[in-house]
């Protein structure tokens, strides 16, 4: 019973891909199976970028064997193979897979009078259907990669071998989608924190536990004392806070019973219970709570880079971006009333423009976030308190003349806010950094401030972030610059190069003149060539390199090369130490 003919061309194009990667899996099957003919077949459904096929094997695959199969099925495809839908009964279905176990479990769950299955060049898969004509109307496609993935995805399950495939409508649509890859490797900040040993994941420490190394706390350290000086300046104070707590306060926060999944196990000791901050907010509520405060005092900006730690689930968990343990550039704004509040909120949407823009961030776009009335489980009910609070973010947004679009159903369990969005060198859209209006936990803990009219009223807090936690910046940070950071965040600002052994004297006090203004070097005294050592540096995207032979040494000079091959020739010192210091103090980006 050959399908019903379909007419791809009138198809949208989602299902006619959708078809083409489908059969595509099929052809992969049938491939695989003529490679390894004990290979125990999963499933292979389409995916948005292509397909993929799940089989347990009797030995690993590797990339030659990658390259028979994607061979294997272009010849698969030029002979316009048929795809030919059949039913059979159960009992037909179970001798027909007596020796694929996993085809036995996904027949268990189908109901008699219900199976189906598909074959195309005498290879038979069990299969609902969805399929080009013949094997030659699959677009142009690519085996990508093998990963390892369990059985139904459950851990509990037998590990098999995934075989990706890109399938594109056209070969252009491949060819792009290839470029893009390989992009996002060549920024990735995995790779690039490992080679550069910026930072490191040590299984012993724990995943999700970032260990920064000298270079990547050299980052941190600077983009940290930037944006506290920045918060000064703009008026916040700063106060460091225990990232421990007895699980009272986050009762009482609410956490306790909206974010409890995302928190790490609770400690008992001596009758008390403690848990580690997932958030700094009720830290931060507790030292206003526990002040006087007049209307005068108010906006109090209280401001931390806090520790915080959140139980991600073990696969979400990516290099530095998606982490357990993260530092929050974090803020609590508390504010008198809504007026005060889209003030603050204009303060902050302001700051984040001139952060980014210093930082060179251009990918970025914000979301309002709002509630949903209907879901009362996940946010607290108070439909007023929703209203004002997002018709407030709602004008700011417009006021400060940003665009942005809405999003249902992404608000905070107590309030709406506005997210960030970052695009990521792997192509997502992550949110970042967020600011949030919040009417509600000033309530949890009975907040108040005297009044012009000498009475008490509760404040309403601000919650934000501007460069997000240290972690998940300064991941963005290597991918946006590939690690070629600018000056002022470069870990090693200036590699010496001294010519031959009779010159390191003089790369020493050229080190040295250097460190006083306060620059990071390095003197490269291996008994090395001088050609090795500048692409050592290069390597290492050392911005400046000052080669010291005899000239140099006795003009007192250096000749100036710069990171990515530019060579400005021999300085005097002075002039150098000046064009550094002029390029570090105004943050001067890359070009
Ligand atoms: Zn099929
Ligand atoms: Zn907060």
């Amino acid at each position: 019973m050959p399908e019903s003919r379909v007419d791809l061309a009138a198809l949208p194009q989602d299902e006619r891909l959708n078809r083409m990667r489908h059969s595509a899996a099929h052809v992969l099957a049938e491939a695989m199976v003529e490679l390894m003919p004990d290979a125990e077949l999963g499933i292979g459904p389409p995916i948005d970028t292509g397909f993929y096929y799940d089989f347990r094997l009797p030995r690993a695959l590797t990339n030659e064997d990658l390259a028979w199969l994607e061979e294997r099925m272009r010849k698969s495809v030029g002979r316009k193979h048929p795809f030919v839908m059949g039913s059979i009964t159960k009992g037909e279905a179970e001798k027909l897979w007596a020796k694929q176990p996993f085809k036995l479990e996904l027949l268990a769950d189908l109901e008699e009078g219900n199976v189906t299955q598909c074959t195309h060049a005498g290879f038979t898969d069990l299969c609902r259907g969805g399929h080009v004509n013949d094997t030659s109307e699959i677009g142009p496609f690519k085996l990508m990669s093998i990963a390892g993935a369990y059985w139904r995805g459950s851990e509990k399950n037998p590990q098999l071998q995934r075989v990706y495939g890109a399938l594109f409508e056209t070969e252009a649509d491949l060819a792009a989608y290839e470029q893009q890859l390989e992009e996002a490797r060549r920024r990735d900040h995995r790779r690039i924190g490992r080679e550069l040993e910026l930072f490191a994941l040590y299984d012993e420490v724990g995943p999700g536990h970032v260990v920064w190394l000298p270079a990547g706390a050299t980052i941190r350290r600077e983009l940290e004392r930037w944006i506290v000086d920045l918060e000064l300046e703009h008026g916040y104070q700063h106060v460091v806070t225990p990232v421990v707590a007895k699980s009272e306060l986050y009762k009482i926060s609410g956490h306790w019973d909206h974010y409890q999944e995302a928190m790490y196990p609770v400690m008992e000791r001596d009758g008390e219970e403690y848990v580690l901050r997932p958030m700094n907010c009720p830290h931060h509520i507790m030292i206003f709570a526990n002040g006087q405060h007049s209307y005068r005092d108010l906006p109090l900006r209280i401001a931390e880079i806090g520790n915080m730690h959140r139980w991600e689930k073990s696969g979400q968990l990516t290099g530095m971006s998606r982490v357990r343990i993260m530092s929050l550039n974090d803020s609590h704004i508390f504010c008198t009333d809504a007026e005060q509040v889209e003030q603050e909120v204009e303060g902050v949407l302001r700051l984040m423009e001139e952060v980014y823009g210093i930082l060179g961030l251009k990918k970025y776009s914000y979301r309002l976030s709002l509630g949903d009335r209907e879901d009362k489980e996940k946010y607290v009910d108070n439909p007023e308190m929703w209203a004002r609070g997002e018709a407030l973010l709602r004008r700011v947004l417009q006021k400060v003349g940003l665009p942005f679009h809405e999003a249902k159903g992404e608000a905070a369990f107590y309030g709406p806010k506005i997210d960030v969005e970052f695009a990521t060198a792997a192509g997502k859209d992550e949110t970042l950094v967020t600011v949030q209006v919040d009417f509600h936990l000033p309530g949890q803990f009975k907040l108040e401030y005297i009044g012009e009219d000498g009475e008490r009223h509760q404040p309403i807090i601000v919650h934000r972030g501007i460069i997000s936690t240290m972690e998940r910046m300064v991941a963005l940070l290597i991918e946006e610059y590939e690690g070629n950071f600018p000056l002022w965040l470069a870990p090693t600002q200036v590699a010496v190069i001294p010519i031959a052994d009779r010159h390191v004297a003089y790369a020493e006090e050229v080190a040295k003149e250097l460190r006083a203004a306060k620059l990071r070097v390095t003197v490269d005294s291996r008994n090395e060539r001088m050609q090795s050592k500048i692409r050592d540096a290069q390597l290492k995207k050392v911005p400046y390199m000052l080669v010291v032979g005899d000239r140099e040494a006795e003009a007192r000079a250096a000749a100036v090369r710069v990171r990515g091959g530019g060579d400005l020739g021999a300085m005097p010192l002075t002039a150098i130490i000046e064009r550094l210091r002029t390029e570090r103090d105004t943050k001067a980006l890359v070009p």
